[in-house]
């Protein structure tokens, strides 16, 4: 007898379709696109019917866990929208240092249930996002400098795939399957249902420098971190952000720095963060809280809450890179004049390349990470924002690397996100896992040399 999905499957013309289409993003810009049938699965065998589902119905399928695509990826016309959310099981063994977890768990929550028994796990750096998306792109959390990106840490994958099989995929079964989960991000071809990952312990000491930098002081400060951050240590995580402070009476967009010492000890992170009160324009900061104990807990709800509230509509994008301050200064200049208002940021973030990268999907990183986020209110503002943004990364993209999936704005500025090479060998893994390609793929993709 076939597992039947029943009331669990919402056409257009039923009620709570639309709040269900709606709630498929995290932020308040759900795109204009309307998928034919909307699912939530309650577990793997939910998945599994539903796939075929789509199979009998002739309809391509796109796969939702936390909502958090910026662009809304898995909100395609005419699809069939598999809703994953409700699957959030987890389980530790803590003498192994692994554990498993499936996609609709919030990094946050899975991090707290870790923290409890002194174990890590280098979760994302806001309160709601879901581990499914998240690791599927690549995943940039707390410690990633030291541990790389997240899903250098998975080392299995449950996954429903495209013939409606549920199969293990690790280093020995479906290793092209893992390879490909480690990257694809939104252009995965399968229903990831259960990761399994190693785990880290846990920083005995998590201490915090916070300043903020008037706007008159923006290009000084910018100047001296891009000359600091090539010898900052692994175990420093540096943030700095340009936004507009609507609280304050500045003109213009401020800089924030946030530097977290993970650490065995306060006599390291007094050490790693004193860099930080040498720098040429400390004593114009407007704040200036050093060295304080905190725990990533904090970090994260209170950066959550500054920078990503609900109800909003969001578009970011982004690029990595290594180029001097004095080549980034002029698209600098003309993203910091043109700064819209907050909570829209900018984001640049320093990144350490670990030098164990695995082979997989992901493939492009750099010393450097930048992305602008604009975020506004009214519908009528989603073309202005929405060209802001992609037109003020364009004047960088001369300089990039290549993009991160995290942050992505596919639809609108196409960019590697990976090599070339893994790009073609993404698409022979997915001819063989999805010939008739039941899932959807990126929502834009770059030209390959
Ligand atoms: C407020 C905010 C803060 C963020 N902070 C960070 C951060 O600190 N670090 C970072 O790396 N990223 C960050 N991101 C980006 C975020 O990690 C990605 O958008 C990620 O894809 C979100 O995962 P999700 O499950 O919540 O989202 P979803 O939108 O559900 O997933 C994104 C895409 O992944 C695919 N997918 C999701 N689940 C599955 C599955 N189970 N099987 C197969 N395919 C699936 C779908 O194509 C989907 O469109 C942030 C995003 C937001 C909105």
């Amino acid at each position: 007898m076939p597992h039947r999905l029943g009331g669990r499957v919402l056409r257009r013309s039923d009620p709570g379709y639309e709040a269900a289409r709606q709630a498929a993003t995290w932020h308040a810009g759900t795109p204009d696109r309307f998928p034919a049938a909307i699912v939530r699965a309650s577990s793997t065998d939910d998945v599994v019917a539903a796939v075929r589902l789509a199979r009998d119905e002739g309809l391509q399928m796109a796969v939702r866990s936390g909502g958090h695509s910026w662009a809304g990826s898995h909100l395609r016309d005419g699809i069939l929208l598999l809703d994953v959310s409700p699957l959030r099981e987890a389980s530790v063994d803590a003498e192994e240092m692994t554990a498993t977890a499936q996609p609709g768990l919030r990094g946050s929550e899975l991090a707290s249930a870790l923290a409890e028994r002194g174990l890590f796990f280098p979760v994302g750096h806001c309160q709601t996002v879901c581990i499914g998306g998240y690791l599927l792109q690549g995943g940039f959390g707390w410690r990633g400098r030291e541990f790389g990106p997240s899903c250098m840490s998975v080392t299995g994958i449950e996954v429903v795939t495209a013939a409606g099989d549920v199969v293990f995929a690790d280093a020995d079964h479906h290793p092209d399957l893992l390879w490909a989960a480690r990257g694809a991000g939104p252009g995965f071809f399968g229903v990831v249902t259960r990761f399994h990952i190693r785990l880290y312990p846990l920083q005995r000491v998590t201490r915090n420098s916070f300043y903020v930098y008037p706007p008159e002081a923006w290009e000084e400060y910018l100047r001296w971190s891009r000359s600091i951050e090539p010898a900052l240590p692994a175990e420093i995580e540096l943030w700095n952000m340009m936004y507009r402070d609507e609280t304050a009476s500045t003109r213009g967009p401020v800089i924030s720095v946030s530097a977290t010492a993970f650490t065995d000890s306060e006599a390291q992170a007094s050490e790693a963060l004193a860099v930080f009160e040498t720098c040429p324009v400390r004593g114009r900061a407007l704040v200036a809280e050093v060295n304080q104990a905190t725990t990533t807990a904090e970090l994260t709800r209170v950066g959550s809450e500054a920078h990503y509230p609900p109800g909003m509509r969001f578009i970011a994008d982004n690029m990595w890179t290594h180029a001097s301050f004095d080549d980034l200064l002029p698209a600098l200049r003309a993203i910091q004049e043109t700064f819209p208002s907050a909570p829209s940021h900018m984001v640049w973030f320093p990144w350490k390349v670990h030098p164990q990268r695995p082979s997989m999907a992901y493939s492009i990183e750099d010393e450097l990470y930048i992305a602008v986020y604009a975020a506004w209110e009214r519908a009528a503002d989603d073309e202005k924002n929405r060209s802001w943004v992609t037109e003020r990364m364009r004047t960088l993209e001369h300089l990039a690397t290549g993009i991160q999936l995290a942050d992505e704005n596919l639809v609108n500025r196409p960019r590697r996100f990976v090599t070339d090479d893994h790009l073609r060998r993404l698409d022979q893994i997915r001819a063989v896992y999805d010939p008739d390609g039941l899932f959807v793929s990126w929502l834009g993709r770059p030209e390959l040399d």
